[in-house]
């Protein structure tokens, strides 16, 4: 599609190791990409929460999230990204490319020129950017328990924290994951609660009263 103004397509690279962050990046500017870059997991979702890129390229060993959880969770949700995984380890044998991954690179036994050539051939057999579902905007649904907390998962990192249970019947409450910053919007399930309400309300422990007046 011409518009008339120049597009370069958006690259994400996932590094701790700021020196290879450096420069993979420089590398991947040179060949005329725009080029983000996150030193671990975690800000790697804060960066896809602003804008999608249209390819991702990630080491595997970081630490707070390993580049596979990344990896994986960017599958989930992301699944139209191609993405390239780049480690140090020699783990290519084991890493389920094209599962989890498109390609793999082993860290320094490739050439730029290699680079260049895949990341060509994954942006452009890439399917069209699809819109950013309306997934990731619905309440999670969280059934309540008889407890003082509930265990929310985030949508966004999936790791899962345990708050306190202080919301109203069908309330839609946000609450910030602790780990990666991401507002979880979620909506406690009224109709367990008033059910656990009803019961203990009921005097003598008898089956379920019929409630006809609501
Ligand atoms: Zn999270």
């Amino acid at each position: 599609m011409e518009t008339g103004r120049p597009f370069r397509c958006r690259v994400l690279i996932v590094e701790d190791d700021p020196a290879v962050l450096e420069t993979t990046a420089a590398v991947v500017r040179s060949f005329g990409y725009s080029v983000r870059t996150a030193e671990d997991g975690f800000v790697a979702l804060h960066i896809l929460r602003e804008a999608l890129p249209d390819l991702i390229i990630s080491d595997l060993s970081m630490p707070s999230m390993s580049g596979f959880e990344l990896l994986s969770i960017i599958r989930r949700r992301f699944p139209h990204i191609p993405t390239i995984a780049v480690s140090g380890e020699y783990i290519a044998a084991t890493m389920p490319v094209g599962l989890l991954v498109d390609h793999f690179f082993q860290k320094g036994d490739h050439t730029p020129e290699q680079l260049r050539e895949k990341m060509k051939e994954l942006i452009s057999n890439s399917p069209i950017r699809p819109p950013l579902g309306k997934a990731d905007k619905a309440p999670l649904w969280i059934p309540r328990r008889d407890a003082e907390y509930i265990v929310v998962t985030c949508p966004e990192c999936l790791r899962s924290s345990s708050i306190s249970d202080d919301t109203a019947p069908g309330e839609v409450r946000d609450v910030e994951c602790l780990a990666c910053g991401a507002t979880i919007r979620y909506l406690v399930d009224a109709g367990v609660l008033k059910l656990l309400e009803q019961r203990k309300s009921m005097v003598p422990p008898s089956p379920v009263k019929g409630n006809s007046g609501r």
